[in-house]
């Protein structure tokens, strides 16, 4: 077969690379996505949909561009604005009374509801509720939908998506990628974007660059459908999900499970957190304690060490964009796509102040920033246990 290369090749088709690509589409960019399974196999099909990160650098954007995607993308993301927060104790309570605090900083309207009021707006919460907060922003999203409308929009303009073909180096010269080496032949790039979630870290480190990206496996559960919510953004007791508009409730939420490294083929498997993540919902939802869960699966979240993106150009091979977004990337994509296409087209990036996601502010990372968090998985963690894993000891 014969693919030729492109003037920008992006490796990853999950939302951050499709999104990336569609951006760059749109202002005339020749584009072709490579992806090693198929769009969306990864964290950006199997993720909560939640749109509501007022924390980030992107979250304007975000918040501007959600409620325009069906429309600009021209297929359906199932995208519904506004979140409930359902309060079961204090401890959530004052933590809606921060995130109010931070998107109101940034123009956005929230408030606090009465226990009753959260009853009110949704049926299936019960007397456990001590307050709520309702979101006037925020949102969410169907992933696998959405992940569809970036692929075909994308190739509605013309640009070209190669699934199954897994990148195994690149090709430099002059300080440049020239081309992406792959298990279906070579690419001839001019430009190059790295958005491959977890992976990110070792395909930049094939260019010499260092990107520090841990790996986690996330669950999330499907319940039979029931009667739609107003509001299909409801969430609360650390679970984070939403109803979809068939009815079901899917949700997820930690704690995260530390790998010491992304399965590459395998299906992620699901582990007895699911029942962990039944009984919190049963917590969250009383009303719903006569509905089956019918499905589950696992992803895996990319993590930074800082839990902020990481946007940027790499310094000594400047034609190559890296991308992740830290475990927040389906909500962040409309934003995290148009960022990558201006850093790709014009080096930097006009509508957001990415300084928190550069990659230098990792220049002094102690080697073992992951054992330090203890991000390591549970095996790790005990063989380390007698032996000296710490490298940065004298
Ligand atoms: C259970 C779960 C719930 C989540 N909930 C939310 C949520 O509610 N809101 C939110 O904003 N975020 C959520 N996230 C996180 C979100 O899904 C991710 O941040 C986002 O999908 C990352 O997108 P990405 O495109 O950067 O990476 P990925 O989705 O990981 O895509 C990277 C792609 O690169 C491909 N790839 C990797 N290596 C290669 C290679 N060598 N060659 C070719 N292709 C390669 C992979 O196959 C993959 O398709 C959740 C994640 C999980 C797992």
């Amino acid at each position: 077969m014969t693919v030729k290369g492109a003037q920008v090749v992006i490796v990853g088709g999950g939302v951050t690379g499709l999104s990336a690509g569609w951006w760059l589409a749109r202002q005339g960019a020749e584009v072709l996505v490579l992806e090693k399974f198929i769009v969306g196999w990864e964290a950006s099909g199997r993720n909560g949909g939640g749109a509501s990160h007022s924390f980030s650098p992107l979250f304007l954007e975000e918040q501007r561009l959600w409620p325009q995607m069906d429309e600009l993308l021209g297929y359906p993301t199932e995208f519904q604005p506004c979140r409930v927060r359902i309060g079961l104790t204090d401890e959530n309570m004052t933590m809606f009374r921060r995130q109010m605090a931070i998107a109101a900083r940034q123009g956005f309207k929230a408030e606090l509801l009465t226990p009753q009021q959260v009853r009110e707006l949704v049926p299936l919460a019960g007397d456990n509720v001590i307050g709520g907060a309702f979101y006037h922003y925020g949102g969410h999203a169907n992933p696998q939908r959405t992940v569809q409308a970036y692929a075909w929009a994308l190739q509605d303009l013309g640009g070209r998506i190669l699934q199954h073909c897994r990148v195994t180096g690149f090709r430099s010269q002059g300080g440049r990628v020239t081309a992406v080496e792959t298990d279906r032949g070579e690419f001839g790039c001019d430009s190059l974007v790295i958005a491959a979630g977890p992976q990110l870290g070792e395909l930049a480190g094939q260019l010499g660059a260092e990107v520090p990206v841990a790996p986690a496996r996330a669950e999330m559960i499907v319940t039979e459908p029931l009667p739609l919510m107003k509001h299909g953004g409801t969430d609360g007791n650390a679970l984070y999900g939403r109803q979809t508009l068939r009815g079901n409730l899917v949700f997820g939420g930690g704690p995260h499970e530390w790998l010491d490294e992304a399965p590459v083929g395998a299906r992620p498997a699901t582990t007895p957190l699911t029942r962990n993540l039944a009984g919190r919902l049963l917590e969250l939802f009383p009303k719903a304690a006569h509905v089956r869960v019918i499905r589950s699966w696992a992803g895996i979240v990319e993590n930074t060490p800082d839990g902020r993106p990481i946007l940027d150009r790499l310094k000594t091979v400047p034609n190559t964009v890296v991308a992740t977004m830290s475990s927040i990337g389906f909500g962040l994509s409309p934003a995290s796509g148009r960022a990558i296409a201006d850093l790709v087209l014009q080096g930097r990036c006009d509508f957001a102040d990415l300084t928190s996601c550069r990659l230098d502010r990792f220049a002094n990372l102690d080697p073992d920033w992951r054992q330090d968090r203890s991000w390591i998985s549970p095996d790790a963690r005990a063989s380390s246990a007698g032996s000296p894993l710490r490298t940065s000891q004298p």
